[in-house]
C-alpha cells in the first residue's frame, strides 16, 4: 500500500439513511410548517445550504424559516434570500414559538446536538418530525430521518441530491443554485481538498446549467474583506504564528486587544487557520482566538492526521478528519500552552507522512 492508498483508507465513508420515504411523502403530501437550523458560528456551506433547502421547500408550498445560533459573516450576507435569515440571540421568544409550532425541524451541516448552543432546548421539547442532513461522521443527534454522508463534499452537495430525489428538483433555479454551489465551493476550499468524487463536478456542471455565474460567487466571498483584516492578517501572521518544525505543525493566535485594534468583525479571522498549511512541510495547523467568555479553537491538517479526535479529545469539539473545531474555558495562555505541551506525544504520527 502506497502513501497515498493508506491515507484513503483511514479516511473512512459512511453513508446512514433513516425514515428519508417518510418524510418525503410527508413533504410531497401537505404544506406544512418548517424550521431549519444550522450549526453554531455559520460558514458557507451552513448558510448555502440552508437557503437552498428552503427556497426549494418553499416554492413546494411550505412555509420555512431558518434559525442560526449567532450571527454569520458579511461576505455570506449577499446570498439570495440571507437577510430572512432569524439569528439568536436577537429573536429569542419568537424562535421559541417557531419551534415550538413547526411540522418538521431540519438540522444542517452539524451532528452533534450542542452546536446548536441555546436552540437545542426549545428543539428537544418540540414534537416536530426531525432530520437531519450533514457530512460529519458519527452523528450522535436524535432524529426521526437521517441523511448522513461522510464521502460528500459538503452538505450542500447532499442537499442538492435530497432536493432532486425528493421530486423537487423542478423548483431549482439560478438563486439556489448560487447558495449551493457557494456551500460546496467554500467547504473544499475551492475545491482543493473534500472534492475528489466525480460526484461533486456533476453536482456542480447541474448547479452551473442554471446560468450562474461561478467566478462572481467566488469574488463576492473570498475579495470581500474589509482593509482592517487584511491588515489584521498580516499581524497575525507576523507577530501571532509559532512554529514547531520537528512536530511540522504550526499555530497562530489572537487576543482581544489584537482583534480590537484591527476593528474585529464576525468572520475576519475566517480561513486564517489554513496559511501555516502552505508552508512546506507543515501538516498540522491550530488557530485559537480569544472571544468573550471562551477561546475558540480551529485546526486543520493534512492526510491521516485526525484533527477531529484531536480536537474531541482536548478541546471540546469535533468535526471532519481534516478540519475541526473546538472550545477552551481556559486563558488564551493555558490554551496555547495546553497545545504546546500535547504536540510531543504525536511527534511520530505527524511525521509519518510524505507529501
Ligand atoms: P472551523 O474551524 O471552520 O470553525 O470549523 C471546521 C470544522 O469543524 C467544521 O466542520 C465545523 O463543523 C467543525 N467545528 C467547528 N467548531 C466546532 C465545535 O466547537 N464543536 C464541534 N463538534 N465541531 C466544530
Ligand atoms: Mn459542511
Amino acid at each position: 500500500m502506497d502513501a497515498a492508498e493508506k491515507v484513503m483508507s483511514l479516511i473512512k465513508n459512511s453513508v446512514i439513511i433513516k425514515g428519508l420515504e417518510q418524510l418525503q411523502k410527508k413533504i410531497a403530501e401537505s404544506s406544512g410548517k418548517i424550521v431549519i437550523i444550522t450549526h453554531f458560528n455559520p460558514d458557507g456551506d451552513a448558510i448555502g445550504s440552508t437557503l437552498g433547502l428552503k427556497m426549494a421547500l418553499a416554492r413546494a408550498g411550505h412555509t420555512c424559516t431558518i434559525i442560526v445560533p449567532n450571527d454569520f459573516p458579511a461576505f455570506l450576507k449577499w446570498l439570495p434570500g440571507a437577510h430572512e435569515i432569524i439569528i439568536l440571540p436577537r429573536n429569542k421568544a419568537k424562535i421559541t414559538a417557531l419551534i415550538q409550532s413547526c411540522d418538521i425541524i431540519f438540522f444542517i451541516d452539524f451532528n452533534d446536538i450542542r452546536r446548536m448552543k441555546a436552540i437545542s432546548l426549545p428543539v428537544s421539547q418540540s414534537a416536530a418530525l426531525k432530520v437531519l442532513i450533514d457530512h460529519h461522521p458519527d452523528p450522535v443527534v436524535k432524529v426521526d430521518c437521517m441523511v448522513s454522508d461522510t464521502s460528500v463534499s459538503s452538505t450542500a452537495e447532499l442537499v442538492y441530491r435530497f432536493i432532486v430525489n425528493s421530486g423537487l428538483g423542478n423548483y431549482i433555479d439560478d438563486d439556489i443554485a448560487v447558495c449551493l454551489f457557494a456551500g460546496i465551493m467554500t467547504d473544499t476550499g475551492c475545491f482543493s481538498y473534500n472534492s475528489s468524487s466525480p460526484d461533486t463536478y456533476n453536482t456542480v456542471a447541474d448547479l452551473l446549467r442554471f446560468g450562474i455565474n461561478k467566478d462572481r460567487i467566488y469574488y463576492r466571498i473570498y475579495d470581500n474583506f474589509s482593509f482592517d483584516r487584511m491588515r489584521l492578517l498580516g499581524f497575525c501572521l507576523n507577530e501571532r504564528m509559532e512554529f514547531f518544525p520537528g512536530y511540522r505543525t504550526a499555530m497562530l493566535w489572537l487576543n482581544r486587544k489584537d482583534q480590537e485594534n484591527y476593528n474585529f468583525q464576525t468572520g475576519d479571522s475566517e480561513g486564517f487557520v489554513n496559511y501555516p498549511l502552505s508552508i512546506k512541510g507543515v501538516r498540522f495547523s491550530a488557530f485559537f482566538i480569544e472571544k468573550e467568555d471562551h477561546v475558540k479553537v480551529s485546526f486543520r491538517s493534512k492526510g491521516n492526521f485526525p484533527v477531529n479526535t484531536f480536537s474531541a479529545n482536548y478541546f471540546n469539539g469535533g468535526g471532519h478528519l481534516n478540519a475541526s473545531g473546538g472550545e477552551s474555558y481556559e486563558t488564551l495562555e493555558s490554551t496555547l500552552e495546553k497545545f504546546r505541551r500535547l504536540l510531543p506525544q504525536y511527534r511520530d504520527e505527524l511525521n509519518d507522512y510524505n507529501e
